[in-house]
C-alpha cells in the first residue's frame, strides 16, 4: 500500500512513513525523508535555543540522563565500538598525538604526586595539568631546548644528540610543572 506525502507530494510505501498513533492509518503526514530534512533545518535555525534547552534539561535531570545514556550504550555496544574503530582509523595521527600528550601529562602528574593533595583536589589538578600541557608544549621547540643546553653546559651544538634534547625537554617540563604546581597548591 502506498501513501502520498503531504510535504513532497510523492507516493511512497507505508514503511517510509513514521508511526503516528493520532492519525487514521497510524502513519505520519510526511515521509521519513521529509521529516529528517525538516528536523535538520529546524535544528540549524534554532541551534542556540536547542542547546540551552538541552543543557538546562540535562542539569535538571542529571541522573535520568546518565541512566539513559548508559542504557543506550549497552544497547548499541557493538555499533558504538565499530564507530570508534572507524574514527580511530580515520584520525590515527591526531589520536596518536593525543595519546602521546596524555601519556606525558600523566607522567608529570605521577612525578608531582603529592598523593593526599591529588585525591582531595583531583579535578583541580587534572584541569591544571591539562591547561599546563596545552600552554607549554609548543614553546619547547628543539631550537629552544638546544639553546638551553648550550647555555647551561660547556658543550658544542654539534655534540648535542636528539636524545639529549629529549631529556632536557622533559627536565624543563618537569621543572616548570613543579613550579606551577606549587603555585596551585598555594592558591
Ligand atoms: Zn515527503
Amino acid at each position: 500500500m502506498k501513501k502520498q506525502c503531504s510535504k513532497c507530494g510523492e507516493w511512497k510505501e507505508l514503511e517510509e512513513f513514521n508511526n503516528d498513533k493520532k492519525s487514521k492509518d497510524g502513519k505520519g503526514w510526511e515521509c521519513k525523508e521529509c521529516r529528517s530534512i525538516r528536523s535538520v533545518l529546524y535544528y540549524r535555525n534554532n541551534k542556540d535555543i536547542i542547546k540551552t534547552k538541552t543543557k538546562n534539561y540535562y542539569v535538571k535531570n542529571k541522573q535520568k540522563c546518565t541512566r539513559r545514556e548508559n542504557d543506550r550504550y549497552h544497547q548499541n555496544k557493538k555499533e558504538i565500538s565499530i564507530k570508534r574503530k572507524i574514527h580511530r582509523r580515520e584520525n590515527k595521527e591526531k589520536i596518536n598525538y593525543q595519546d602521546k600528550l596524555y601519556y606525558q601529562n600523566n607522567k608529570i602528574k605521577k612525578l608531582i604526586s603529592c598523593k593526599k593533595y591529588k585525591t582531595n583536589n583531583r579535578e583541580k589538578v587534572n584541569q591544571w595539568s591539562n591547561e599546563y600541557m596545552k600552554k607549554n608544549i609548543k614553546y619547547l621547540s628543539d631550537w629552544y631546548v638546544l639553546n638551553r643546553i648550550t647555555n647551561q653546559f660547556d658543550i658544542k651544538r654539534s655534540q648535542i644528540t636528539p636524545q639529549m634534547i629529549q631529556i632536557k625537554r622533559k627536565q624543563i617540563m618537569v621543572h616548570r610543572a613543579l613550579k606551577q604546581f606549587k603555585e596551585v597548591i598555594n592558591e
